[in-house]
């Protein structure tokens, strides 16, 4: 199929904390290195709700389509596309990045020094929008758009995904479970070490996942609602604590025999994140998964940070190409439960209703 143009039913962004309207875009042809995908399954991401609410204000430029996972088939690709043909099945990852800069050259593409630009500026990798309505751009959301039956996206965000696996149950995949899994299985942890793990949402259960998968010797979540924990103890978590009920920081002092070695802040609240600074032994590390409002501003006791290391954590610190199968193996093999995080699929025409983590089913 040569496709010069197509009509594409996409949820259209046109003003903050707006709802989202089902509109008939224009979508253009995949470009250079780029490939249009039949979205099978997307998920909604705690930053698809927050770009709606206007968190990221100018910074995204309106009208937009959001979504930043997603599952499909390849429909067309364009020049230059060596990996991927027509029927290809794959997911998509929010690790978009350039390519070009000295981080993607060094094999770090979460690092990517473009990643705000490709991920919020509205364009694809080369700044360009492939949507329009009535003559006018649409942007894109982290060169996604997922929430659009159809999508041109740049070959480096899709990985391929082998024909036994079912689309509908991946696109939770792209982004929470890469980034709360990654924050984990891509840090070098050592096998046998003691964990702390702050919030028990979709990145934080993944976390805890992630940590049963590397074979951590203690995982101990923490939350305030316990319906969450009960299933943070059934992914793997060793002990769970609700703050609401006990001090955490004493507790997984407590339990761990006087701090673990790695914290993983999930939350992005700045109390949970003092809190998973405090709770490490010396020569600790906590890693900083949870995004605090923009300028948040925290104060730490120095003597807390002396024997710490701090590592900020996008993305999970994923290679996509080599992570996202890796998950997906480790989910077939039953060592990797991603699916009951997700509380349930909706149709497409019912987006505004959905919430986080959810997925939308286009069929
Ligand atoms: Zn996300
Ligand atoms: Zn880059």
């Amino acid at each position: 199929m040569v496709v010069i143009q197509m009509i594409t039913e996409a949820a259209l962004l046109e003003q903050f904390n707006g709802s989202l309207q089902l509109r008939k875009l224009s979508l253009a042809a995949p470009g250079r290195q780029e490939i249009l995908v039949r979205m099978v399954s997307a998920s909604v991401c705690h930053t698809d709700i927050a770009a709606i609410e206007g968190e990221f204000g100018r910074l995204i430029p309106l009208p937009m389509v959001l979504g930043h996972e997603g599952a499909g088939v390849v429909e067309a690709v364009g020049d230059g596309v060596k990996k991927f043909k027509k029927g290809d099945r794959v997911v998509l990852s929010v690790v978009v990045h350039c390519d070009n800069c000295r981080n993607c050259a060094a094999g770090r593409p979460s690092a990517c020094e473009n990643f705000n630009e490709i991920a919020f500026g509205g364009g694809l990798n080369d700044g360009s929008k492939r949507l329009s309505l009535d003559g006018r751009q649409v942007s894109h959301f982290f060169a996604h758009s997922s929430f659009s039956r159809y999508a041109v996206v740049p070959e480096n965000v899709v990985v391929h995904v082998p024909d036994e696996v079912q689309l509908e149950k991946l696109s939770v995949l792209s982004c929470g479970v890469q980034t709360g899994s990654g924050a984990v299985m891509n840090s070098g942890i050592p096998l046998g070490s003691k964990l702390a793990i702050f919030g028990c949402g979709g990145v934080g259960l993944s976390a805890v996942m992630g940590a049963k998968v590397i074979g951590a010797r203690e995982i101990i979540a923490i939350d305030v609602a316990d319906e969450r924990l009960s299933l943070a103890r059934e992914l793997g978590a060793t002990e769970v604590i609700n703050p609401k009920k006990l001090d955490a920081v004493e507790r997984v002092k407590s339990i761990s025999g006087g701090g673990v070695d790695y914290a993983i802040e999930c939350v992005g609240r700045t109390e949970t994140i003092v809190q998973a600074v405090d709770c490490l032994r010396p020569w600790g590390t906590v890693i900083l998964v949870g995004v605090p409002r923009r300028g948040t501003k925290i104060e730490f006791d120095f003597f807390s940070l002396f024997r710490a290391t701090v590592r900020g954590c996008v993305a999970g610190f994923a290679n996509s190409e080599l992570f996202l199968p890796l998950l997906i193996s480790l989910n077939q093999e039953g060592k990797f439960p991603f699916e009951k995080l997700s509380p349930g699929s909706y149709r497409f025409e019912e987006i505004n209703r959905v919430a986080s983590n959810a997925s939308l089913d286009f069929s």
